[in-house]
């Protein structure tokens, strides 16, 4: 309905001019005679298009008489002030095509010009990586709610998953069982009210007030012949606002602590009105027919506000191929420029030197670590450029092998690098690297340099750190040394592809976990010297066939085998009523002088909301559950020195429990670890529990994880299963895959290829046509220079440029 028939509507403003003077009176129902209920039945037809289901306003408390009200008095405030009831009307579809343009913007403006950004709320945009028009107008929902078909709370059947929306009426931390901190609350519809338990979660009753709309979804039970719900999903509603979008699925976008999914959803619908019609189709109308795909305008209308099931699969269809074909033209494109170019640099593979490295180590290489490194001596003798993945288990030792290839560049008189995708574990990696060498002493705390001395090697191998947190004169200072080829090992982070860093004699980069990096910021580490040889690891498992496709312009080695002596790290799913149990067990390791991790539930994305809850969690562990222990804390907002110490004391076993966020995930390396707690296991996927086990299981010890999930249901269960019958990583991803879903797997920045947001890993079908589209197309046209391909040049360039401003 437009704004001026809605103003017309008397019947709205006669309720406005009632609920004034309900708010005069407190809302007691004086009002009307015979109580507001009267009224609204009355007018019920005129006034339910406008507001969407009506409440019975005798049984309300007064907050949320109040809630109400307030919600229609500014509704109407709005209208006086003529912005038009954006979010009000039921039904309607946004109308991307038939309105103009607000003003004249375009794709490429600021977000900030848009009504609604503020100067406070910019920043939380910024950290969902989102800046112009354009990036709200592919920001895709998370998923979609199906809001049409929401339950009443007396209609409720039990051992049925169902969503309800009510109103919280109290919620308050509560004692469950034995010493399990819990949040219970209350929820009323106007059918009834109902309890539910957010078992060993207390820091949510903080997160619930009374009078806020919630929606929960889960399975309902029966106890003491009443209804509750266990540790449902919940979303808080903020304002009435989304309720009136029922009868659709309406989209959920990835949330950011402040920002609410109201603003997010009404800016996004903003954007799209002025984006989608100035969206530019790139590919050919003969490509589109013989792909059978939807256009672009249908299929970013269509991801957003589906009308249906089939068209959401449609949409994402197309703008799945679009993410895999614009990477298969990067890949392939490259590949074939690479090809072309000239000489790399030759290295020899100097044996002396290295077999007095690997002499030196405090172990021998696996059969498997030698066949890698032949494959990698091999290509790094040769003067075409090496290009080479190197896959290999969680553990399996692939940095010592990446090590001994960085000392062949060194030996040969040219620099190496190695970048990791964390500060945390490019730090792990410099202790690693002195680890690795006997009577090496250890990088002083906060420094960010060191040197190795080799025996028969002429002089000291100086190995630098270089991290985006450094201070300023830290950071320029290692500049300094690597543009004057001082420094011979380099390990960093993204700051190492900046534009300020030289490195002018580097032979050999090296990309840690590449899986977390685009395939431009591996290219540009090798851009930062002549022409180096490449090498990226990874411990994703992705089945080699894929992979193949995935890095087609990589050549792939695998260590199939852990080092010896590696104990099979037994898993065990813990319920919450062995909570205590297990961490008698974590005790009793302890006393038997070894150490262990607790990884804290997942909340939210969000690092802060983790790192507040880490704080908490391990604050409750230190008081109240390991008293006399020495418990260690780890997460993302913690200073880098910090972080730095902790780790060093928990390797030097003067903290027994580390407690952490996912931040432990990759890399970290304590050989003494023996037991790894994860809480609230279910909401992770299970290759990223599969990563965060390895990090025990590195010594000569029986290790263990531990499964905590809060109220698992059968499908949970069944899940966590694969993990306590496997320790394989291909294995587990696999049935990942077939449990979560790909787009999980594959869209979570732990585990996957980054820039994929619609595609998945099992879209192999969508893969294939990208890639044989891609290399067709490139076969007649290497260049996109031909006329039909200018909007695909285009759209290239902002791939290009997407991946790059990823890098920061
Ligand atoms: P990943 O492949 O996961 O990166 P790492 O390189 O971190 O694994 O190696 C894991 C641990 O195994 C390290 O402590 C490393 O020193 C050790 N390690 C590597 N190779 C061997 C080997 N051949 N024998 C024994 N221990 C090894
Ligand atoms: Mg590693």
């Amino acid at each position: 309905m437009p704004p001026q028939a809605l103003q017309r509507s008397s019947k709205i403003y006669s309720l406005g001019k009632i609920l004034l003077q309900e708010q005069n009176n407190e809302f007691d129902d004086s009002a009307v005679l015979g109580g507001l209920d009267r009224f609204l039945q009355r007018w019920e037809a005129d006034l339910k298009p406008l507001l969407g289901r009506l409440p019975l306003y005798s049984q309300m408390l007064s907050s949320q008489r109040k809630r109400w009200a307030s919600e229609i008095l500014t509704r109407l405030k709005l209208l006086d002030k003529g912005q038009g009831p954006k979010t009000s009307t039921p039904k309607r579809k946004p109308e991307t095509k038939a309105q103009p343009s607000p003003g004249d913007l375009t794709l490429e403006d600021d977000i900030t010009r848009l009504r609604g950004v503020t100067s406070s709320n910019i920043t939380r945009f910024h950290r969902l990586g989102l800046h112009k028009i354009r990036d709200l107008v592919y920001l895709f929902p998370r998923r979609h709610n199906d809001f049409a078909h929401i339950c009443k709370i007396a209609d409720l059947v039990p051992g049925q998953e169902q969503t309800i929306v009510a109103t919280v009426w109290e919620a308050s931390e509560v004692t469950l069982g034995r010493r399990m901190r819990s949040t219970q609350a209350v929820l009323g519809d106007e059918t009834g009210n109902m309890r539910v338990v957010w078992f060993n979660q207390p820091y949510l009753a903080k997160s619930f007030h009374s009078g806020d709309w919630l929606v929960v979804s889960g399975k309902v039970s029966v106890f003491k012949s009443r209804k509750v719900m266990e540790s449902p999903e919940y979303e808080l509603l903020k304002g009435q606002e989304e309720l009136v979008h029922t009868g659709r699925l309406v989209p959920v976008y990835p949330s950011v602590e402040g920002l609410p999914q109201r603003t997010l959803r009404r800016l996004v619908n903003l954007a799209l009105k002025i984006g989608v019609p100035q969206l530019k189709e790139f590919l050919t109308a003969e490509l589109l027919h013989r792909t059978g795909l939807v256009s672009l305008h249908n299929a970013v209308s269509q991801a957003h506000y589906p009308d249906s099931e089939l068209d959401k699969n449609a949409a994402r269809r197309r703008l799945a191929f679009d993410e895999l074909f614009l990477m298969q033209l990067a890949v392939l494109s490259r590949k074939r420029a690479w090809q072309k170019r000239g000489e790399g640099i030759p290295l020899k593979a100097e044996s002396k030197l290295l077999e007095a490295f690997l002499g030196g180590l405090p172990f021998t290489l696996t059969p498997a670590q030698d066949k890698v490194l032949k494959e990698i001596l091999a290509d790094l003798a040769s003067e075409q450029p090496m290009s080479r993945l190197l896959q290999g288990e969680v553990g399996s030792g692939k940095t010592v092998v990446a090590l001994a290839a960085l000392l062949v560049a060194v030996f040969n008189g040219h620099q190496g690098a190695l970048m990791a995708p964390t500060e945390i574990l490019a730090e792990q990696h410099l202790i690693s690297v002195s680890n690795l060498l006997p009577g090496l002493a250890r990088p002083l705390q906060g420094e960010n340099h060191l040197s190795m001395y080799l025996d028969s090697f002429p002089r000291p191998i100086s190995v630098g750190l270089l991290l985006g947190s450094l201070p300023r004169r830290a950071k320029e200072e290692m500049r300094q040394r690597l543009a004057a080829g001082t420094v011979d090992i380099i390990i960093g982070t993204h700051a190492l592809i900046q534009g300020e860093v030289e490195i002018p004699r580097l032979a050999l980069a090296v990309v840690d976990e590449q899986h977390r990096f685009g395939v431009t910021q591996r290219a540009s580490l090798r851009e930062k010297g002549g022409r180096p040889h490449l090498l990226a690891m990874s411990a994703t498992p992705i089945p080699r066939s894929l992979a193949l496709t995935l890095y087609g312009d990589l050549d792939i080695s695998t260590i199939d085998q852990l080092p010896p002596g590696r104990q099979q790290i037994r898993t065990r799913r813990v319920t919450p009523d062995q909570r205590e149990r297990a961490y008698n067990f974590i005790r009793r390791e302890v006393r038997a002088e070894r150490q262990a991790f607790i990884i804290c539930p997942l909340i939210e994305e969000s690092e802060t909301v983790q790192a507040r809850a880490a704080v908490e969690e391990h604050r409750r562990l230190s008081e109240e559950v390991f008293p006399d222990l020495r418990l260690g804390l780890i997460h993302g907002r913690i200073p880098l020195k910090e972080k730095q110490a902790t780790m060093q004391a928990f390797q030097e076993r003067k903290i027994d429990i580390m407690v952490s966020t996912a931040v432990v995930e990759v890399g970290i390396d304590v050989p003494n670890a023996t037991v790894m707690l994860i809480d609230g296991a279910d909401r992770f996927g299970l290759a990223q529990l599969h990563q965060f086990r390895g990090r025990v299981g590195r010594g000569p010890h029986q290790s263990y994880c531990l499964l905590m999930a809060d109220s698992p249901s059968l499908e949970v269960r069944e899940r966590l299963r694969v993990l306590e019958r496997t320790n394989d990583g291909f294995a587990v991803a696999e049935e990942d895959l077939r449990f979560r879903g790909p787009g999980d797997y594959l869209g979570t920045r732990q585990s996957g290829l980054p820039n994929l947001r619609m595609a998945r890993l099992s879209d192999q079908d969508i893969l294939t046509l990208a890639r044989r589209e891609a290399s067709r197309l490139l076969d007649s046209d290497l260049s996109l220079a031909r006329e039909e391909h200018r909007p695909l040049a285009e759209e290239m360039g902002r791939y290009a440029a997407g991946l790059a401003s990823e890098m920061s």
